[in-house]
């Protein structure tokens, strides 16, 4: 990692005009590891201005599909051969451990890269017909503009790549804006793309605060597009800042997924996943299994085979490979968390695991049980983005889905069964965009990442992914040829 790192504005590093950086701590050892540009006012209207200019004037949004496939492919392979390098940054800014950057993040994002280069390529859509008798009608999907793409801290490469990538793989230009506690990643990025020749002006990233960088940069009225990853709050700011100049506006939020056992579940397969489904990321992922709805009949079973699973997870420094969970991202973090489990408990609930901080140094939490039945308290209502999971008991299908279903969030689900009548019923009754059946976690690059209810709008990989960076346009070609067409006289004269 570099001492200092710089913005990257229209294909150039440039250092912070009036000498403000943003400290980059280490979660694990609370050291300051680097130190980032932030960026002035000037610098965040000079980004959009780049972005703006080579939207406009090209050759980026003209280029061939091809063109821009080639070179994302050139970046996937780039970035497959750093692959080390970037795992350990990844791990060291946000807290993730090596294990997971090295072996899920890094390989995905890079597969989700080559898939994006492939479906660039491959848009589909209405043929040219003549679908009324005098004319002719094809689709068109053109690039929307400049996409504003302002990522969270917990995915700090992949949500640039959800974002920004896709974005520009569909001849898009950006302004980036990561998280302030996790921007190296997204630097290095900029670094790769660079060498690989994106043209200046395609990428640009700007570092700041999202409360005067990030409004500054959604309201720029130069924007077309915001594509925004983070919580539900700010996802709510960035749609009225959007509304002056009618921006579209793409926003993946927050979550609160429920874990559903039923009694004729493998209860030993459903605890492996609620597990990983809890702690992946160390617990500060949008889609962990957060709620898990234990069936009566099989709630000690699954509780005790829990407990037992937990007391086997390897807490330590996340670039050791054999540790399972590294620290939070912030000391704030850590204490907005631990507030959730003091609340918790005054609410009621009963903390049957963990709550305490394992290690003297690095915002460190133990993985957190609380057993409720209070499905309304704010522990299992809230997203608490930390390792801290609700346990409740059920009795029946119609019971366990009304409670699921009763959060304002809509993003992941899963369904533990082996009934595969129940199992397709409940994917229709569960009101969240990706229902696993005795799974939580996987999204291949094929399918979509969509949203429900306050967990945002739009999708991220998939077709409908890379869709999201695109406008449709109808485009009609008159085929008859005749001055005045044969449905003229609807509007004005005889037939
Ligand atoms: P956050 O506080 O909403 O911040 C996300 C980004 O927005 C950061 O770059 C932040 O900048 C910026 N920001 C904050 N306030 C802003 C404002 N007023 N105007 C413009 N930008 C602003 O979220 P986070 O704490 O980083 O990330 C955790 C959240 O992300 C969780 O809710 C999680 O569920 C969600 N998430 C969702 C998905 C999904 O796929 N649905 C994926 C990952 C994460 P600074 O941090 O530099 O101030």
């Amino acid at each position: 990692m570099e001492k200092k790192y710089k913005l990257y504005i229209n294909g150039v590093w440039v250092d912070s005009e009036d000498g403000s950086y943003i400290d980059v701590i280490n979660p694990a050892t609370e050291e300051r590891i680097t130190e980032v540009a932030r960026a002035s006012q000037n610098q965040v209207n000079a980004a959009v201005d780049a972005a703006r200019d080579a939207f406009d004037k090209g050759p980026w949004s003209r280029m061939t599909p091809a063109e821009r496939s080639n070179l994302m492919l050139k970046l996937a392979e780039r970035i497959e051969n750093k692959l080390q390098e970037y795992a350990r940054v990844e791990s060291m800014i946000s807290g993730k451990t090596i294990k997971q950057a090295s072996n899920y993040d890094i390989p995905y994002i890079v597969d989700n890269i080559r898939y994006m280069a492939g479906v660039a390529r491959n848009f589909e859509g209405k043929a040219l017909k003549e679908y009324v008798p005098e004319g002719a009608s094809t689709i068109r999907r053109d690039p929307i503009g400049v996409v504003a793409a302002i990522t969270p801290w917990n995915y700090p490469l992949m949500e640039v790549i959800w974002r920004a990538i896709a974005a520009i793989s569909v001849g898009n230009t950006v302004v980036v804006k990561p998280a302030s506690l996790t921007p190296v990643t997204t630097l290095m990025l900029a670094s790769d793309l660079e060498a690989v020749g994106l043209p200046k002006g395609v990428f640009n990233v700007i570092v700041g605060p999202g409360s005067s960088v990030g409004e500054q940069l959604a309201k720029n009225k130069k924007v077309d597009m915001i594509a925004f990853t983070g919580s539900t709050e700010v996802g709510k700011r960035l749609m009225e800042l959007g509304s002056s100049t009618l921006k579209k506006v793409s926003l993946e939020l927050g979550g609160k997924a429920p874990f559903i056992v039923f009694d004729d579940a493998d209860v030993e397969a459903a605890v492996q996943g609620a597990v990983v489904g809890g702690l992946v990321n160390n617990g500060e992922d949008c889609a962990n299994s957060t709620r898990y709805y234990i069936h009566e009949n099989v709630y000690s079973k699954f509780l005790d085979a829990l407990l037992r699973e937990l007391r086997k997870v390897k807490i330590g420094n996340p670039l050791d490979e054999t540790v399972d969970m590294g620290p939070l991202i912030s000391e704030s973090h850590r204490e907005r968390v631990e507030s959730y489990i003091r609340k918790g408990i005054e609410e009621g609930g009963k903390l049957t695991y963990g709550g305490k901080r394992p290690l003297s140094k690095g915002f460190y939490l133990e993985p957190t049980v609380i057993e409720t039945d209070n499905n309304s308290s704010v522990i299992v209502q809230e997203e608490i983005f930390g390792p801290v999971w609700t346990v409740l008991k059920f009795k029946d299908y119609d019971e366990v889905i009304e409670k699921a279903n009763d959060v304002i969030y809509g993003l992941g689900a899963s369904v533990w069964t082996k009934d595969i009548t129940r199992a397709i019923r409940a994917t229709r009754d569960l009101s969240f965009a990706t229902v696993w059946i005795n799974e939580h976690v996987p999204v291949p690059s094929e399918m979509p990442w969509p949203s429900y209810k306050q967990s945002g709008s739009g999708s991220s990989l998939s077709t409908y992914g890379l869709e999201e960076y695109t406008y449709v346009k109808h485009v009609y070609f008159d085929i008859s040829g005749a001055t005045r067409k044969s449905w003229y006289y609807q509007v004005y004269g005889q037939k």
